[in-house]
């Protein structure tokens, strides 16, 4: 699918075979001396195809081309590795660019997930999860351009200013185009389903950032939001409210839950688990999914931890939080 969203600057939805999500959107700014694209998607054949074709049908040639990637996740960044070849030129935040030059970051993840409470079976199936994921080698010898906060990416008479809105990762960086009331945000808003936030280390706090950068992102009075995935939307404020307000329902039921027995994450975890049917065949997959179910409970249990609501302690090696 392809859609003019603003002259010259056209949505292009990718699919994402094997995903929840379906479909990563690219977005395509066609201009002279050189065009711009944001992120791509997962690294499939179907993928490949479908944005080589759409950036045909714009004329695009990738010799002149510019990719900026809101963030490291493999449906927004994968298809790049097999682009290099036609000598493309890759925007990045230096944190994003970190952590794709890092090597395999899931095994720092993995260890530390090793305090969750969670079982052996899941985490033997956790590294193959994220090895079938991220199948970039970063000895590609990709060439990536860092961009910092505020720099400006100029194409076609839209001048994109880069806004760094970690929270999603560490590093993600929005687009925002003031005079045209524009905002490619990657997955810090989306318009269907609610950005996940989950915990990278035993440092940080993501969801407070989350919340500072969607504070952020309606400060810039955004007309059109142009999401990673659905469609393009306005009213940034109301979408924020409805994400902050959900967020912090969670968040009031674990502290609920870890308040009146102490816990481990794994166990908190299944005291926000939405009820559903679907079962996932995949055990990889599955494994994959257990484990964002309980990052994200860490995100919560972290900002509680440090808004002082609660306490964590370690017993043999495992994670609990209970009342302060
Ligand atoms: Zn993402």
């Amino acid at each position: 699918m392809l859609e003019e969203v603003a002259r010259h600057l056209y949505r292009i939805e990718v699919p994402l075979p094997r995903h929840p999500m379906k479909s990563t959107n690219s977005y395509a700014v066609v201009a002279q001396p050189r065009n711009l694209v944001i992120d791509t998607a997962t690294r499939t054949p179907e993928g490949l195809a479908c944005l080589l074709n759409r950036l045909a049908e714009l004329d695009i040639d990738l010799s002149r081309t510019d990719f900026f990637i809101t963030h490291y996740h493999s449906d927004h960044f994968g298809l790049i590795p097999e682009l290099i070849g036609h000598g493309i030129r890759v925007f990045m935040s230096g944190t994003e660019i970190d952590r794709l030059r890092s090597g395999p970051f899931w095994e720092a993840l993995i260890a530390y997930a090793q305090s969750w409470g969670y079982s052996a079976e899941d985490s033997q199936n956790l590294d193959h999860a994220f090895r079938g994921t991220y199948r970039f080698d970063p000895s590609l010898g990709l060439e990536t351009t860092e961009v910092r906060e505020g720099d400006t990416l100029s194409y076609d008479g839209y001048s994109f200013s880069c806004v760094l809105t970690p929270g999603h990762t560490p590093g993600h960086m929005c687009l925002h185009e003031p005079e045209h009331g524009l905002l490619v945000c990657g997955d810090h808003l989306l318009p269907n389903v609610v950005p996940f936030i989950q915990v990278w280390s035993d440092a940080g706090n993501p969801l407070k950032d989350h919340f500072d950068s969607l504070a952020r992102t309606v400060a810039l009075q955004p007309k059109q939001v142009l999401p990673g995935h659905g469609r393009v939307f306005r009213n940034a404020p109301a979408r924020v409210e409805q994400i902050t307000r959900w967020h912090q329902k969670r968040a009031e039921k674990i502290l609920a839950a870890v308040s009146k027995e102490p816990m481990t994450p794994v166990k908190a975890a299944a005291r926000i688990r939405s009820k559903t049917t679907h079962v996932i065949e995949d055990l990889f997959v599955r494994a994959f999914h257990r484990f964002i179910e309980v990052a994200e409970t860490m995100a919560y249990l972290r900002y509680l931890e440090r808004d002082n609501l609660i306490q964590q302690s370690v017993v043999s090696g495992t994670l609990i939080f209970g009342a302060k």
